[in-house]
């Protein structure tokens, strides 16, 4: 038997109603906030995100499912490619492609679709998940630097959880400074790491030599109490920096909206700035994040495109279905009609009544080939239909129908037009 592959998973129903649940209350809001929808490919060039998540990050360093690609001749070597691990760099690739900044005011993009990461596969945590997120982008003169962006952006993602109805979630909040602030802070971490690291986990030890940041990230506890005693970002922010981080904590507080500082969030990607935030959930267990963000006001740059400030987050939907599943309000649709014909003969006659009162908004099921009245009404009220709409001889050449209540066992007689007006459930 062919299984699927490690770290990909099939959705089945009914599980799938959340998800499009998700997806459509996703789309409702992010409308209220002018935000469009944006579907990049799966596949980019492999230098995509090693110039944009980073060459030395966990994603691009061990976790990228990427190939070189044939070449036009049987011979040649062609382009390397990968499956995309994440959406932002493709949305900023596009936006310079397309020259997407020709327009007035900020761009505001959201997507939905499947990213891959080559990780260990765990609870909440898959080889091909999917990310729900979005991004403000455009020139400074639009505002793209604006903090008050910013706690919009967060604002709606508040929104959005308390819309899906995720109770007691933990917005965690840092501001990672800018590039130049990052590099002083680097190299602080470099000479305080230098006496410690010895005694850190390999991880880290190979973290210090190549992204320094990430050590921040360690959860194995033997290292905390290093990490607690390293130098802090905060001061490491330049005055602006201080600034900016300030104003998007005044607006989220206006906003009552609660939030925690959380020095230590660095998140895995090389091209944040400033804002630095996550969503997490206690119902996750060890994988607690729902969704992560940040600014990333050098990234366009550093795809060769121009200054284009901007801020995004990706939210982890497999998780927040997880979280969801507790309390989905999403359900199946029922079963209004299940259609029995009474012989092959029948067959004609059954799809055109089906497509009729589907026509008419109901939801219709087809019989099966038993052509036995007793079975098939068996099968109908196993489909938890409202109603069996028997379809034999007699009722095509009388042109009326006999109609049974599968909860009450009443049979009703109904033709053409009266069929039209049975009414379907919400
Ligand atoms: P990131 O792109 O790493 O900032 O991740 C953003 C969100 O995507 C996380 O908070 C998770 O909810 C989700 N996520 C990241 N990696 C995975 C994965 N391998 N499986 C499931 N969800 C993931």
């Amino acid at each position: 038997m062919i299984k699927s592959v490690r770290g990909m998973r099939d959705l089945l129903p009914p599980e799938t109603e959340t998800w499009n649940f998700v997806d459509t209350e996703v789309r409702q809001l992010f409308g209220l906030y002018n935000f469009q929808e944006i579907r990049t490919p799966v596949i980019e060039d492999l230098q995509l995100f090693q110039r944009s998540v980073g060459e030395e990050t966990d994603i691009v360093y061990k976790e990228m499912f990427a190939w070189q690609d044939r070449g036009r001749a049987e011979s040649e070597k062609g382009q390397w490619l990968a499956l995309r691990p994440e959406n932002t760099a493709g949305v900023v690739r596009a936006y310079i492609e397309h020259k997407l900044w020709d327009q007035p005011g900020l761009r505001r993009f959201y997507y939905v679709g499947p990213q891959f990461r080559r990780e260990r596969p765990q609870k909440g945590r898959y080889r091909q998940f999917y990310q729900i997120g979005a991004e403000v982008i455009g020139p400074p003169s639009a505002g793209s630097e604006s903090p008050a962006v910013d706690a919009e952006v967060l604002e709606m993602l508040a929104a959005l959880l308390d819309r899906l109805g995720i109770k007691d979630w933990t917005l965690e909040l840092n501001s990672v400074g800018c590039a130049d602030d990052r590099r002083r802070y680097n190299e602080a971490l470099r000479e305080a790491l230098k006496d410690v690291v010895g005694k850190m986990c390999a991880d880290c030890q190979r973290r210090a030599q190549t992204n320094p940041l990430r050590v921040l990230d360690c959860k194995v506890a033997e290292d905390q109490p290093i990490i607690e005693k390293l130098p802090r970002m905060s001061d490491y922010l330049d005055e602006k920096c201080q600034i900016h981080f300030a104003e998007v904590q005044k607006i989220l507080t206006a906003l009552d909206l609660p939030f925690v500082v959380n020095y230590r969030l660095v998140r895995g990607l090389d091209y944040y700035t400033r804002t630095a935030f996550e969503f997490t959930h206690g119902s996750l267990g060890a994988q607690n994040a729902i969704l992560g963000g940040g600014r990333y006001d050098g990234l366009s740059e550093a795809l060769g495109g121009p200054a284009a400030p901007g801020i995004g987050f990706a939210i982890g939907e497999d998780r927040l279905v997880m979280t969801l599943q507790e309390t989905a309000k999403a359900e199946t649709r029922p079963v209004d009609i299940y259609v029995v014909p009474l012989g092959a003969g029948m067959n004609v006659h059954a799809a055109r009544l089906a497509r009729r009162l589907r026509r008419r908004g109901l939801v219709v099921v087809s019989g099966d080939e038993s052509f036995r009245l007793k079975k098939s009404l068996e099968t109908a009220d196993k489909t938890g239909a409202r109603r069996a709409l028997i379809i034999g001889e007699n009722e095509v050449n009388s042109g009326r129908f006999a109609v049974k209540d599968l909860s009450t066992g009443e049979q009703i007689t109904l033709n053409l037009e009266e069929l039209g007006k049975l009414g379907g459930q919400p």
